[in-house]
C-alpha cells in the first residue's frame, strides 16, 4: 500500500502514465481526498503549463499559488461581465 508521500512524488508520473503502480495510486486515491485533491491540481496545472518549459516539475506549494491565482482572475472576469 502506497502512502501519501508516495503518491505524490508518483503523482506526475501517473498523469503521464508512466508508471507501473497506477492501480495503486489509483487504489490510494479511491480512500484518500488529500491525494484525490493534490492529483487534480496538479493535473489542472500541467494543463495550464502545457508548453512553459518547468510544467512537468512545479512543486506542490507553488501549484497551489497558481491555482489561486488563475481562480482570482476567472472570478475577476465574470464579475466583470
Ligand atoms: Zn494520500
Amino acid at each position: 500500500m502506497l502512502n501519501c508521500k508516495q503518491v505524490a512524488g508518483l503523482a506526475s508520473d501517473y498523469l503521464d502514465k508512466n508508471t507501473p503502480l497506477k492501480w495503486q495510486i489509483r487504489l490510494h486515491l479511491l480512500m484518500c481526498a488529500n491525494c484525490r485533491r493534490f492529483v487534480k491540481h496538479l493535473d489542472i496545472t500541467r494543463k495550464m503549463g502545457a508548453g512553459l518549459e518547468h510544467s512537468a516539475n512545479i512543486p506542490a506549494d507553488d501549484a497551489e499559488q497558481v491555482l489561486q491565482k488563475v481562480k482570482t482572475k476567472i472570478h475577476a472576469k465574470s464579475s466583470t461581465d
